[in-house]
């Protein structure tokens, strides 16, 4: 089966993408981070890697771009890993809200005061607050460690100007992170756990190395080219579950619907994917429908789910 898939794709991809491009043009770019303004809206790139490395990409392959949300389910995984599943998950719930990635409104629900899940920009604020370190440069460099290691990059860094560029404009971030610290969800100050926040989300790939962290997901922790364990595999169930219900903002429900895999978007236009078992896959397209995800990126993973049957059901 994965000689044909593989043989399919090699044949085929190219058109595929070329005609989900066309949806780039019902989209638009992201704004509320200034730097984010300055990408190209045309763009779509994608990468499909096996477990043996083998990738097959096509559209704008070269193109780089910050993780943004994609980097809370790494961030929440080695949050795990640091302190464990009671820990993690008396600061977080584990309920998909249906509502905007930066909600204010239902932060209070789940249990008083702690968000509803990891992946709203309140819960990953607070998974932020979690990762060990003795300062803020620590835990960065810990967090950037670790995801390099994932992606199998040294070279993995952080986009000075993205930083900056959201660090001087997140208003509601703030405002977010203050009402938790008030209901006493974090131990460590604002400011700190901020740049934390903005520095994980602000870390540049590529869309190869998107599939390469998307494949360790795929296979369970772990990586199959390297043939190690890197993650716990109930870490990376948990991960995944998060993905699957609360992964594509309020438009989870929809994306389930039509590609039927666990996947996170981010902001960028990014969108991280799996066919669990065996392939990982990251994509970008900078142009993004209302609800916040990629327009012509969902085209595409609708268009390959239907193809190739993908479809968890
Ligand atoms: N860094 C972005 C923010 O906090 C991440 C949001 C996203 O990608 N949805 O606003």
């Amino acid at each position: 089966e994965h000689t044909t898939t593989w043989k399919q794709l090699n044949d085929h991809l190219a058109e595929w993408v070329l005609a989900s491009k066309a949806h780039t043009a019902d989209g638009h770019v992201a704004s509320y981070i200034p730097e984010l303004a300055n990408a190209s809206a045309d763009v779509l790139g994608i990468c499909i890697m096996d477990m043996d490395g083998n990738t097959v990409a096509a559209g704008d392959t070269g193109y780089h771009f910050t993780l943004q949300s994609i980097s809370k389910v790494f961030t929440l995984i080695l949050a795990l890993m640091d302190n464990g599943e009671e820990i993690v998950f008396s600061k977080v719930g584990m309920e998909p809200t249906g509502d905007d990635f930066n909600s204010m409104l239902k932060l209070e629900l789940v249990e008083p005061g702690i968000p509803f899940n990891p992946l709203i920009n309140a819960g990953a604020i607070a998974i932020s607050s979690l990762i060990a370190g003795n300062t803020p440069a620590e835990q960065i460099e810990r967090i950037l460690a670790f995801f390099r290691n994932i992606a199998d990059n040294p070279a993995l860094d952080i986009n000075k100007d993205v930083f900056k560029s959201e660090s001087d404009t997140a208003h509601r971030n703030r405002s977010l992170a203050y009402f938790l610290k008030d209901n006493g969800v974090l131990d460590q100050e604002v400011d700190d756990v901020l740049r934390v926040y903005f520095s994980h989300c602000s870390i540049q790939v590529n869309c190869t190395d998107l599939a390469r962290m998307a494949l360790v997901l795929a296979h369970n922790g772990v990586d199959p080219i390297r043939n190690q364990r890197l993650i716990p595999r109930r870490f990376v169930q948990i991960a995944k579950t998060f993905m699957f219900t609360c992964g594509m903002y309020n438009a989870s429900g929809e994306f389930a619907m039509n590609v039927g895999l666990p996947a996170k978007s981010g902001v960028s236009g990014s969108i991280l994917t799996m066919v669990p078992r065996r392939y990982g896959i990251g994509l970008v397209s900078p142009a993004l429908n209302r609800k916040g995800n990629s327009t012509a990126g969902v085209h595409l993973l609708g268009k390959l789910s239907q193809e190739f049957d993908w479809s968890l059901f």
